[in-house]
């Protein structure tokens, strides 16, 4: 077969937390399986480039970045679709669908069919990974299920609720402390403007063996303080 991975450095497997996902002006919609469970979920998992230094900061080297200079910056931070014939194959993954289904729902109100999500993530990040359709989403799976992160925030004390805030430190330390890595944090801001803790990004060697620590740090949008919205 042509091998169509590139090189790269480490994954992030990114996991979004579907109270921040739901609590925008956006909103979300649950997928036909019904309302997922008050966990993380997948997003994906994304081969990187360890080069950039921040996932924006090519975007200083152009005075007026357009579209074109954005199409740049996101080839030189990471290798995307590598392989356009090659779609997502549901035999390839029959073994897998409950637990997809259970830990990689959708929440845009697109489809509602997790598995246009999982396709889109396989046709982006997947065909640049090493792994195959079966490996990309086992090892995705795999490395969700070896460190709880709901599990994990829920024993440093941190718990979803509508009024609390936590300092981003303590998550931060929560994580290093549960998985041994340290991981980067993204925020986004619900419909009353509260900072929300929104995605984790673990790092995981480019094998998609072990969890490693973040080579990058990221500017994720946070403030000191932020809240982990009910689901
Ligand atoms: P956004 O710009 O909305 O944060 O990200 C949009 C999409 O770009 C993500 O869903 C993902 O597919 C891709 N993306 C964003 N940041 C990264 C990154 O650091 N690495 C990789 N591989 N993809 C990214
Ligand atoms: P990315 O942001 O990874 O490049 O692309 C994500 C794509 O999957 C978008 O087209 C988005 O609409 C779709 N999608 C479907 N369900 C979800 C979801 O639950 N979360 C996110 N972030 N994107 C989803």
């Amino acid at each position: 077969a042509v091998s169509s991975a590139e090189e790269f450095d480490f994954f992030y497997l990114v996991q979004q937390w579907p109270g921040s996902f739901c609590d925008t002006k956006k909103g979300c919609c649950f997928p036909d399986t019904g309302k997922p469970a008050a966990d993380f979920g997948i997003h994906g998992l994304w081969p990187n480039y360890a080069k950039c230094k921040t996932r924006h900061d090519l975007l200083v080297d152009g005075a007026a970045p357009g579209l074109e200079m954005v199409t740049k910056r996101k080839k030189k931070c990471w290798p995307e679709f590598c392989n356009n014939g090659e779609p997502l194959k549901i035999a390839a993954i029959a073994d897998l669908l409950k637990q997809l289904e259970a830990n990689w729902p959708t929440l845009a109100c697109k489809s509602g069919k997790s598995f246009d999500f999982w396709s889109q993530e396989w046709k982006k990040h997947g065909t640049c990974s090493d792994l195959g359709q079966h490996g990309y989403f086992a090892t995705s799976l795999g490395f969700k299920a070896q460190y709880n992160l709901t599990a994990i925030l829920a024993d440093a004390g941190i718990v979803p609720s509508d009024d609390k805030t936590y300092f981003l430190s303590s998550i931060k330390d929560a994580i290093k402390e549960g998985t041994g890595f340290t991981a980067n944090i993204e925020c986004n801001r619900g419909v009353a403007g509260e900072t929300q803790l929104f995605q984790v990004y673990q790092c995981v060697d480019r094998a998609g063996e072990n969890l490693i620590d973040c080579p990058l740090p990221m500017t994720g949008n946070c403030k000191d303080r932020v809240q982990l919205p009910a689901f």
